[in-house]
């Protein structure tokens, strides 16, 4: 099958035939029809986060189920899916305490049991990010990576209900459970940002303020929900949004993954109020709060990763508002490119053009 691998870091992908291995217990063969880019696929070919070469990207995907393994029951061939990178066991204690976003076995499943990758080019193991590889022409992936969707829902946006929907509006409704009524900050409007914010209209927050350094992204996040643009580059984002929230946001939000938004982010808060960085960041980023920061000013800092979801009950329950109108997937979409155009849906990330470009197979 033809497949966009990264042979290189900071070099573009490749498209290159690459073989599947023959489907093994416990796995689920997917023709793929959409992957989204997502700023983590990104960090991957800029070499920012660890991995082995070459590698198979795309962890925001959906697809049709063409065949299953012998003890899969949970789906059949027919089935439409949305993959999420959250592999989980069942058994761990996480999984047990109903962390499953958090499982101690995720990376030892998204391999084969003896360690081995399912796919390979030539005589190479490859990389299988999220032991999905969503820039390829199918995917076998293990049955934990993967949940079945309503029929109506169309898979080419319902792609991203598994990386940028889930981690925005699961910061919302699973990490920080936002009381209606609650002010908010978003500081970076692109994928996460901007259902962040939508995630938060529908928990009802009073004030949504979106932070951005550009002036159409701000218009963007309105039509998601935002109540307030706040406009980056060159002033002191938190000291306006302090000052327009006569204190500070009950919540911030940071979605870009940098350093310096989320010291802003942390400094937009009220005392008492909570940070929560949902972007994925450089390895080795640190930050400026300080100990008494937070313990004199009753703040806290969170960690959200990906959403803190429950996928398998999150993207159905998601797919469902989208079904309802109550949750925007079509115009997080701003362009639908082939596999062979994936280098420049990567080009036109890094230049922030862009909400979202998805690879529809
Ligand atoms: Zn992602
Ligand atoms: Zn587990």
């Amino acid at each position: 099958m033809r497949a966009a691998l990264l042979r290189e870091i900071n070099t573009n992908l490749i498209i290159e035939d690459v073989s599947v291995a023959e489907i093994g217990p416990g796995e689920v063969l997917v023709r793929t029809v959409a992957c989204g880019l997502c700023h983590s696929d990104l960090h991957f070919v800029e070499g920012k986060l660890p991995q082995k070469l070459p590698t198979l990207l795309g962890h925001e995907v959906s697809g049709v189920v063409e065949a299953v393994g012998v003890d899969v029951d949970e789906f059949a061939p027919g089935d439409r899916v949305v993959g999420c990178l959250n592999t989980h066991c069942f058994q761990c204690r996480q999984c047990v305490e109903g962390r499953t976003h958090l499982c101690e076995m995720r990376l030892a499943l998204q391999k084969r049991p003896d360690g081995s990758s399912r796919i390979r080019f030539g005589d190479e193991e490859v990389f299988q990010l999220a032991g999905l590889g969503g820039f390829a022409e199918m995917m076998l992936a293990h049955r934990s990576g993967l949940t079945r969707v309503p029929d109506g829902l169309p898979l080419d946006v319902g792609a991203l209900l598994g990386c940028a929907v889930i981690t925005g509006v699961g910061a919302v409704f699973n990490t920080a459970r936002l009381r209606a009524g609650s002010t908010v900050a978003v500081v970076g409007v692109g994928g996460i940002g901007l259902n962040i914010i939508q995630g938060a209209r529908l928990a009802g927050a009073e004030r949504i303020i979106a932070v951005d350094v550009r002036q159409d992204k701000l218009e963007l996040a309105a039509s998601f929900g935002s109540t307030d643009g706040v406009l980056g580059g060159g002033v002191d984002v938190a000291a306006e949004v302090v000052e327009l929230t006569k204190g500070g946001v009950d919540a911030a939000f940071e979605a870009i993954g940098f350093a310096e938004t989320a010291n802003q982010a942390f400094r937009m808060t009220r005392r008492g109020g909570a940070t929560y960085l949902a972007g994925v960041s450089a390895t080795g980023t640190g930050y400026d709060f300080t100990g008494n920061d937070l313990v004199l000013g009753g703040r806290s800092v969170h960690g959200v990763y990906m959403g803190s979801n429950f996928f398998k009950r999150d993207i159905p329950m998601l797919a469902n508002l989208y079904l309802q109108g109550r949750l925007k997937l079509d115009e997080l979409v701003s362009a639908r490119i082939s596999l062979n155009e994936i280098n420049d849906g990567f080009s036109a990330m890094k230049n922030g053009d862009v909400a979202r470009s998805v690879v529809v197979l």
